[in-house]
C-alpha cells in the first residue's frame, strides 16, 4: 500500500478523540496550514509540515492540498440504501395536497418499495445501490451503515443483506449491514406471523449482519415485541439497534436501554425523561433531521441531549419514503439552524459519534491511529460546510490512506 503525505492543507478541523459528549463535544482540534502523514490506511501523524515531516520514512507520494480544509470522512450511521423502485411520483402527490390515505390507495407508501424491491433482480438491485454510493462518497461519505427491511420475507431480506456485503468488495465506502426484518408487518400476513416469521429468518442471516433493528411504534411493532426480535437478534451475535419514538412514545427508549443497544434512532417525540437515561448510558442517540424536514414533523431534542450528557450521532436516514439525501453536509445544516446545534457539535457528531454508533472506534478522527479517512473541501474553513448548504464542498475523498474521489473542477 503506497503512503500519503498531504501538505498545505489551510485548516485541518477534526474531533478530539474521546469528546464525544457535553461541552467537550464542540471542542474541536484545529490546525491551520497543516500536513497530515498517512501509512498503511492509517494515519501515523498530524500537525504543522516540520512536525510532520519527522515521522516521515521513505518516499510517500505527495499530495498538496492547496490551502483546502481537511475534515474526517463522514459515517452514516443509518441508512436504507438498498431498495427498489421510485417514490419521486408520491412526493408530487403529497406536494399538491393528497392525503396518506390516498397515496396508499394508489399503491403508494412502504408497500411500493416492497414490492419493486421484491421484483427486482440481486444484479440489479445491487447496480442501483452502487449508483448512489458513488453519489454518497463524491458527498464525503466514507462509512454507512445500511438496513434490510424491504423485503419483509426471508428471501428478499436475504437477498438485501447479500447485496449489501458484496458491494462492501465493491466499492471504496465501508459498509455495515444491519437486519431490520420488523421494519413494518407485509400485506397478506396478520402481526402475530410475521413477527413468527421475523424471529424464524434470524438464526438464518444472522452471517450477513452486525446489527439487528426493528421499528417500535403504534401500528408496526409494540415495545414487547419489538424486545422478542432485539433478543433473538442478540442470542445470534446481532447487536440491539431501535427505530423509537418518531411519532409516538410507546416505551421504546427504556426496554433498549435495558437492552443497552448500541443506538436508539429517531427520538423526535423524547421526554425528559428518557432524555436524562440515554445521557446516562453509553448508548448512542441517532438524530435525523432529513426525516423531520421531509416528513415536516418535529425534530428531535438534540440540544437537550447534548447537554443532557448523550452521546448524539447524525445520520441520513436515506430512505425513500421520508428521507431522499444523503448529504450529510446539508443535515450538518440542519442540525445547526433546526437543533441548536453548534457547527463543531455537528461535525463531531457527522464523524466521530456516527463511528461510535457503529462502534468503530478508530474512525472517525484526523488523529494519530485512526484509520485515513478524511476529506478535502472546496474551502479553507469547514464551516462552509454547514454555512453554505444545499452545495457539495467535497473536493478529494481519502479512504483508509486511497484516493477514492477526486472532483473533476481539480482539474480546471
Ligand atoms: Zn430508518
Amino acid at each position: 500500500m503506497s503512503d500519503l503525505l498531504i501538505q498545505n492543507i489551510g485548516q485541518i478541523a477534526s474531533p478530539k478523540p474521546g469528546n464525544t459528549r457535553g461541552k467537550e463535544l464542540g471542542d474541536l482540534s484545529i490546525i491551520e496550514d497543516g500536513a497530515v502523514y498517512i501509512r498503511d490506511g492509517v494515519i501515523k501523524s498530524v500537525g504543522t509540515l516540520s512536525e510532520v515531516l519527522d515521522e516521515v520514512e521513505g518516499q510517500p507520494e505527495v499530495v498538496d492540498a492547496g490551502g483546502r480544509a481537511a475534515i474526517p470522512g463522514f459515517v452514516d450511521s443509518h441508512s436504507h440504501l438498498v431498495f427498489g423502485g421510485n417514490r419521486a411520483h408520491e412526493f408530487a402527490m403529497r406536494s399538491a395536497g393528497a392525503t396518506y390515505e390516498e397515496i396508499a390507495a394508489q399503491g403508494g407508501g412502504i408497500v411500493s418499495t416492497v414490492e419493486a424491491t421484491r421484483a427486482m433482480s440481486k444484479a440489479e438491485l445491487e447496480a442501483r445501490a452502487f449508483l448512489r454510493l458513488e453519489l454518497a462518497l463524491e458527498q464525503g461519505i466514507t462509512t454507512m451503515e445500511i438496513k434490510s427491511g424491504y423485503g419483509l420475507d426471508l428471501d428478499t431480506e436475504r437477498k438485501m443483506l447479500e447485496v449489501i456485503n458484496e458491494l462492501n468488495d465493491h466499492q471504496p465506502i465501508e459498509l455495515v449491514p444491519t437486519f431490520l426484518g420488523a421494519h413494518a408487518v407485509p400485506t397478506g400476513s396478520t402481526k402475530e406471523e410475521y413477527l413468527e416469521e421475523v424471529l424464524n429468518m434470524i438464526p438464518e442471516l444472522s452471517d450477513l449482519a452486525e446489527y439487528c433493528d426493528v421499528f417500535c411504534e403504534k401500528g408496526y411493532f409494540t415495545k414487547e415485541e419489538s424486545r422478542r426480535v432485539l433478543e433473538k437478534g442478540l442470542k445470534h451475535g446481532l447487536k440491539p439497534k431501535i427505530h423509537t419514538n418518531q411519532f409516538n412514545d410507546i416505551g421504546g427508549v427504556e426496554m433498549a436501554l435495558d437492552l443497552e443497544a448500541v443506538s436508539v434512532d429517531h427520538l423526535e417525540v423524547l421526554s425528559d425523561e428518557d432524555v436524562r437515561s440515554i445521557s446516562d448510558s453509553d448508548t448512542i442517540a441517532t438524530v435525523l433531521p432529513g426525516v423531520s424536514y421531509f416528513l415536516n414533523i418535529s425534530y428531535s431534542p438534540a440540544r437537550k441531549l447534548i447537554d443532557e450528557g448523550a452521546i448524539v450521532a447524525l445520520a441520513s436516514d436515506f430512505n425513500p419514503g421520508s428521507s431522499m439525501t444523503m448529504c450529510m453536509q446539508l443535515l450538518m445544516n440542519m442540525a445547526c439552524t433546526k437543533m441548536g446545534m453548534s457547527v463543531e457539535e455537528a461535525l463531531s457528531c457527522s464523524t466521530q459519534n456516527g463511528a461510535l454508533a457503529l462502534e468503530r472506534k478508530n474512525i472517525g478522527c484526523i488523529s494519530e491511529g485512526y484509520q485515513a479517512d478524511l476529506l478535502l473541501l472546496e474551502t479553507d474553513d469547514f464551516r462552509n460546510v454547514a454555512y453554505f448548504f444545499g452545495q457539495n464542498h467535497v473536493s478529494v475523498v481519502i479512504k483508509k490512506g486511497k484516493i477514492a474521489y477526486k472532483c473533476t473542477h481539480l482539474e480546471r
